[in-house]
Formats: C-alpha cells, structure tokens, sequence
C-alpha cells in the first residue's frame, strides 16, 4: 500500500531531513546564546557557526572566510545581484541573465533598472538551455555580472554554467549563478563550475526554510546589501540564526555525502513517471531538457488541460504536486518559464510539475499512475476543445 500523502512537490520545499532536526534542537533551548556574546553560550554558539561554515566551504570547495549565511535563496539572490551592481557602478551598470531564472532575480534586475542599471535578458532553446555563446554575444565594455541559474526550478533543466563562466570570465565579468535547485543534488565545486558568487537555500535540501548561503570568490568586487552589526565579517547584519545555520549545513553535509544514492533513487522513480505518464496521458509532453535535467525532476505540459483543475483533482486523491512555480499558481498568469521555451498557451496552461524526493517510494509513483491518466481524461471530458476556457472553470 503506499502511503499518503503523495508529496511530489520537492522543488517548492523539502521535509527537513531527521538528522538535521536533532542537530538544530540544542541551539534553541540548551545552548541558546548570541554568537557575539563571550560567555559560555555565546562561544558554544560561536563555535557551531564556526562548524557549518567549514562544512558549507568543504562542500563549495572555498574557504569559510567566502562564505555568507544568509535568510534564504531570495536574500542571497538580491544580494549577489544588488551587490555586485553597486559595488562596480563606476565600471559598468550591464547584466546579463536569461528569460527563465527565479523572480528572485528577475524582479531584482527590474529593481536595479530604477538606478541606472541595464539588464539583457537572453532567451533559451526549446529545452530551456542559454547558448554560451548568446552570453559572449550579448558582453559589452560596460557589463559587470552575469547571472544564470545552475539548475531550472519549473522544467528541471541543467545549464553549461562552466561553458558560461569560461566565456565570461575571458571578459573580465563577473559570474552569479542561483543554485538553489542544485544544491543537494549536484556538485556545487565553486572552482570546477568557474563561478564568482552562488546562492543556495536550506530548505529546498532537507534543510530549514528561511537559511541560505550565498558565496562570495575572495577579492570579487561586492559590497553588503544589509546594514547593522558587524556579524558574518561585516557582510551581513544580524544575529545569525544558529540553529538555522547548523541545519543548513547538517542537511548539506548529509546531501552531498549521499548524493550519488539519493540520484539513483530519485532518477528510478522520476523515470518511472515519465515513462508512465507519457505512454498513458495522450497529448502529453515532458518539459525541459530531456536527459539534462534534475534528477528528482519530471515536468509535464498536457493539451486542453487546466493546471489548477489537475492540482485541485491530485489534491482530493492526496497527490501534492504544482503548477508552474508554487509562486505562480493560484494565478492566471502562465508560466514566464513555458512561456520563454516557446509552449503555446493551450499546452502552457496544462502543465504539471512533479519533484519526487527521498520519502516517495515506488508503490507511490504507481498510486499516481493509476489516478493522474484517469483524472486528464476526466477533466478533458468535461471541457472538450471546443469549449473556451473561461467557460470551462
Ligand atoms: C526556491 C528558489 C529560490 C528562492 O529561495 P527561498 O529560500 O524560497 O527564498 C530562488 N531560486 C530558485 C531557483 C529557487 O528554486
């Protein structure tokens, strides 16, 4: 029997890891102290931030010194982004990302627009990928970051962020990715990757929701985006959140030490889904890259379908699963990232997103084959092709 709910929705946020809970629970009874205080508590506390911080670098390959604890995958996106801008306005006000990265750079280029800075948006294939050589193509005197996501969050796509930092790098720019989606599931090597700044959040693996870690090379033109203490070296105030920040690394840690057995047993059942979905769903497509993508990702576009509809009817059978981004649904708009990959909006409003994770087993991926054909055909029945949508819902 499997067992229920059926939580396929790991690119939103993931369950933190037990593990992970054991280690954070003494930071907020038994050794509860400020890490700037000087007393037994506060050093305890000290140490612990002292501990994750080695942990993250040995995993990013850098020294602890690069490496910033921040509130999120949001926090450190605005920051790499903010900072890098004002820190190099008298060299430059360009950067350059790609038409399906996170809002929480998207909204931050516009953001930037406001004071003088330009943002090229490069545009990707059918598969979501951007072309190193569109990010060469598009380097002009002025440019001073480039930002490209490592991994996609909606359609699981993997971009060539090493072919990218080579070419900009042969520039003299600066290179950003937002690797919230990867971390935990693929090498976040700071030096084989080439990249300058990174972003990464807790929670999306086995981590705690509101810690991230953004990190900075030594010497790369950056400054602060958060005024106050002088905690984490001056480069971003605020009494840490230490148990957070254990967790953090604890959940790192543990990824990155089981990465290849947490890929194999994610690939299984990802490939199970879309083998399956796409032989018994008629008008079916998978998104995103076919064999370049996220392990724990499998992402569909169905014909004549809508989203919502398929997410409220996975919901009564116990199914969580998303539409789009879990930003988006709930709202008419269609995906900014079908939308850039050239879906047509009949295929572009059915889309579904199933991210499986270490909880899921077999006997669930076989539950959610049963269901989710029967529940297309149903929801195509009651609203034929011939039917406008607004008069369907
Ligand atoms: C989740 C996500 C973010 C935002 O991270 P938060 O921790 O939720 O602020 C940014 N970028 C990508 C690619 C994400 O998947």
């Amino acid at each position: 029997m499997e067992q229920l709910p059926v939580y396929l929705d790991h690119a939103a946020t993931t369950p933190v890891h037990p593990d992970v809970l054991a280690a954070m629970l003494p930071y907020w009874r038994a050794a509860p102290g400020n890490p700037s205080s000087i007393y037994g508590w506060g050093r305890e506390a000290r140490h612990a931030l002292d501990s994750a911080r080695d942990t993250v670098a040995q995993v990013l390959n850098c020294r602890p010194r690069e490496v910033i604890f921040t509130g999120g995958g949001t926090e450190a996106d605005n920051a790499a982004l903010q900072g890098t801008a004002f820190a190099n306005f008298d060299r430059g006000n360009h950067l350059i990302t790609c038409a399906i990265e996170h809002h929480a750079i998207l909204h931050t280029c516009e953001f930037l627009e406001q004071f003088g800075f330009e943002t090229t948006v490069l545009p990707v294939d059918e598969y979501g990928q951007v072309d190193p050589g569109a990010v060469a193509a598009a380097i002009r005197p002025e440019t001073i970051l480039v930002s490209i996501m490592y991994a996609n969050n909606e359609v699981g796509t993997i971009q060539p962020i090493r072919d990218i930092a080579r070419v900009a790098h042969e520039r003299g720019v600066l290179v950003h990715t937002d690797a919230v989606q990867a971390g935990g599931a693929l090498s976040l090597d700071v030096n084989s990757l080439g990249v300058d700044l990174l972003s990464l959040a807790g929670h999306k693996f086995y981590g705690p929701k509101g810690t991230g870690v953004l990190y900075v090379r030594e010497g790369a033109e950056w400054q602060p985006q958060q005024q106050g203490g002088s905690q984490e070296r001056n480069q971003r105030a605020g009494t840490e959140n230490t148990a957070g920040i254990v967790g953090l690394a604890k959940a790192l840690d543990l990824a990155h030490a089981q990465l290849a057995a947490r890929r194999v047993h994610d690939q299984y059942l990802r490939d199970r889904l879309i083998t399956g979905l796409l032989s018994d769903i008629p008008a079916a497509r998978l998104t995103g890259h076919p064999t370049n993508r996220l392990p724990n990702s499998a992402s569909f576009c169905f014909h004549n379908v809508e989203g919502e509809s398929i997410l409220l009817g996975l919901d009564v059978k116990s199914i969580y699963a998303s539409s789009g981004s879990a930003c988006t649904s709930g709202s008419l708009e269609l995906s900014h990232v079908l939308e850039a990959l050239g879906l047509p909006a009949e295929w572009a409003r059915g889309s579904l997103r199933l991210t499986v994770g270490l909880d899921n087993t077999a006997a669930q991926i076989d539950y959610v084959l049963r269901e989710l054909p029967a529940l297309i055909e149903t929801l195509r029945a009651m609203a034929p092709p011939t039917t406008p949508l607004a008069a369907a819902s």
